[in-house]
């Protein structure tokens, strides 16, 4: 799942909680939850068939094809360029006593995948230390990237969770 929709999910949690704490470990769970659902990544090029181990499909491992490439690079660029775009305005228009909050929600709803999907520095990090290794066990199992056919419902989910953060942090604010 892109990085936006993480963050931007993770930044509404840490906000709805009120606690720094909660707000991060809130956001940290709700990475896995979202994972679950259907969505479209980088990842949806290097699947074969919809993978969902949880609900039965093939293994991750054998069914994850190639390497991270110009491509994968490519999205995340753009992943990121849209993420700061949108925190530039939901900085802008939010209370400053919920800017830490906000933070801390979206570092806890990314920490997953800035720790475990890496490309630069997860292998290595999960070769040295065996928890990491049990962790993207876990973290894969859950998990269900659509392949690329299937970008519509894959896009979908996500714009739906984007626009439930945004509204919550931003529009609800101007508007109520
Ligand atoms: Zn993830």
């Amino acid at each position: 799942m892109f990085f936006t929709t993480h963050s931007l999910a993770g930044a509404a949690i840490g906000v709805a909680t009120g606690n720094p704490y909660a707000g991060f470990f809130a956001g940290f769970l709700s990475h896995h939850l979202m994972d679950a659902m259907p969505h479209f990544d980088q990842g949806s090029f290097r699947v074969k068939e919809r993978r969902a181990p949880y609900l039965g499909d093939s293994n991750f491992e054998e069914n994850t094809l190639g390497a991270f490439g110009a491509r994968g690079w490519a999205m995340l660029f753009i992943d990121w360029l849209v993420s700061i775009i949108l925190f530039a305005i939901i900085f802008a228009l939010s209370p400053p006593d919920q800017l830490s909050l906000i933070l801390i929600g979206a570092l806890g709803g990314a920490f997953p995948d800035i720790v475990d999907t890496s490309p630069l520095w997860s292998p290595k990090l999960r070769l040295e230390n065996p928890s990491l290794q049990k962790y993207h066990g876990f973290h894969s199992y859950f998990h269900w990237t659509v392949p690329a056919k299937n970008w519509l419902l894959g896009m979908l989910t996500q714009i739906l969770l984007i626009a439930t953060s945004f509204w919550y942090l931003v529009l609800r604010q101007i508007f109520i």
